[in-house]
């Protein structure tokens, strides 16, 4: 029997020395280590833990691997079961004998969680998406602030910081730089990002496996929680009201939340009005299709990383800026065309020149091509301003019609490949002079004037919806 013992105990050592190495060091210091084995009988191991959370989590992950690990030291078990070490034995295994919520012991569930060692199920994080890589520019500087900010780990001052925009726009880059410099700065603050997609499949397989009790203790043990792309919560009912909790607690607790959206939570069809109103709470924040200077300014930066990974490639000028003014608003696309002009470029072994632009881009530039028609910007235009179109077209000089018409030059210029002449000529046969000076008066009252640089926004959003 002793003899027994021993052998049994030599190889839970051996064991336990292979699962470290299959889990990681993490993993092991977690979980693994204080796992005392008391027995193996009827095919079972039998292990000592300290409570039925520790259990819980060690049945739920690692089982397999554990029965696993012992078949490879030749004992051949099929379940594994937990006693606890300061009640009698409460063994249980797999959904069958999981406590109720009443056996299970609080306060050491509560030293488990001051213990921080309940893994949070973080998303990897992109090493790019951090700060430094992060170019500001009027579109994006507010809610690169408010990321900023959050990341500082103050007192909370806005709860959620709620980012919203359309896709590629950095949304995804800034909850990562948060969580990159949280890490770097407060490397002990639990910090976990997810996306509402991942927040969803553990929630339901929490309800699968009947471990909401894990679950809700995970969620709720966080010092700040960010989920990504919220909208896909729309219309997942269950889904919704586990966020709503999660939600509630948190703030209650004071801890901070971090969420996106690719609209405002107003707008997000399928979303319950109390979730809507709760994302509202804190401070929400626009990021803005880019402009052409930090369209520019972001391929300045993309080029410079890559010509450290294809040294030697040079970009002739006037690249960036062609680039910069003909693919549209979303980055993403912005820095795959120049990863692929960097590819074909170092495949070719030449410089980067407005041929290969036009030919390697073709379909992206195609693509990006505005369809607006000067036609509609006259139309929305004068809707907006309440003038009718001949308004528009006509010699008339008043203020209160000059001005929304050179709007609207400024956005035929920038949201169609017209030229100045052609567009001229569409605004009642007027001289492309005359367009240049519209365009540069638009420009200069943008700079100046909150209001006409959102009305211009607005009309810009309106016609590329
Ligand atoms: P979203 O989540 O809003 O859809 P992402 O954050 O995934 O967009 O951004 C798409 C791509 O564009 C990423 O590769 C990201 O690094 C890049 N990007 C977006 N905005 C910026 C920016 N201001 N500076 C540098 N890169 C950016
Ligand atoms: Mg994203």
């Amino acid at each position: 029997m002793r003899e027994q013992r021993t052998r049994i105990n030599d190889s839970w050592i051996r064991v336990r020395l292979k699962l470290k190495s299959k889990l990681g060091e993490n993993i092991y210091k977690n979980w693994i280590e204080s796992l005392e084995l008391v027995k193996i009988e009827k095919k079972s191991a039998v292990f000592n833990v300290s409570n039925s959370f520790i259990a819980n989590w060690i049945d739920r992950n690692y089982r397999e691997t554990i029965i696993e690990t012992f078949k490879n030291e030749e004992i051949f078990i099929d379940d594994i079961l937990f006693e606890f070490k300061n009640k009698n034995s409460l063994p249980f295994s797999n959904e069958k004998n999981i406590p109720k919520k009443r056996d299970i012991n609080l306060s050491n569930i509560k030293n488990s969680l001051d213990n921080n060692n309940i893994e949070l199920p973080s998303s990897p994080l992109d090493k790019r998406f951090t700060f430094e890589r992060f170019v500001v520019g009027k579109p994006n500087e507010l809610a690169h602030a408010a990321a900023k900010r959050v990341s500082e780990i103050g007192p909370v001052t806005f709860n959620p910081l709620f980012l919203y925009g359309g896709v590629g726009l950095g949304k995804t880059h800034l909850m990562h730089a948060i969580a990159w410099q949280i890490k770097k700065t407060n490397p002990s603050s639990r910090m976990l990002y997810l996306s509402a997609e991942q927040f969803m499949y553990r929630f339901v397989q929490a309800l699968r496996f009947k471990d909401m009790y894990g679950f809700k203790e995970i969620f709720r043990s966080v010092d700040i929680l960010m989920v990504d792309d919220v909208q896909f919560i729309a219309g997942k009912e269950s889904t919704q009201d586990e966020f709503f909790h999660t939600f509630n607690a948190l703030v209650e607790q004071g801890k901070q939340l971090v969420i996106s959206g690719d609209r405002a939570p107003g707008e997000i069809d399928g979303l319950e009005e109390r979730i809507k109103s709760r994302l509202a709470w804190g401070l929400v924040v626009d990021l803005h299709p880019t402009d052409y200077e930090l369209r520019l300014g972001i391929l300045q930066s993309k080029v410079e990383i890559q010509t450290k990974l294809h040294p030697g490639i040079t970009v002739n000028k006037g690249i960036l800026e062609f680039l910069a003014h003909r693919i549209s608003s979303n980055v993403r696309v912005l820095e795959g065309s120049l990863t692929r002009l960097f590819a074909y470029a170092s495949l070719v072994g030449r410089s980067i020149d407005i041929d290969m632009a036009q030919e390697c881009l073709a379909d992206i530039l195609r693509s990006s091509e505005r369809k607006v028609t000067i036609e509609e910007i006259i139309r929305k235009v004068a809707d907006h301003y309440n003038l009718r179109m001949s308004d528009m077209i006509s010699a008339r000089r008043s203020r209160s019609i000059s001005r929304p018409r050179q709007l609207a030059m400024f956005l035929a210029k920038n949201l169609t490949s017209k030229s100045l002449p052609e567009i001229g000529r569409r605004f009642g046969g007027r001289d492309h002079t005359t367009v240049i000076h519209a365009v540069k008066k638009i420009e200069e009252l943008k700079n100046k004037d909150l209001q006409i640089a959102e009305e211009v926004e607005i009309l810009r959003r309106m016609l590329e919806a």
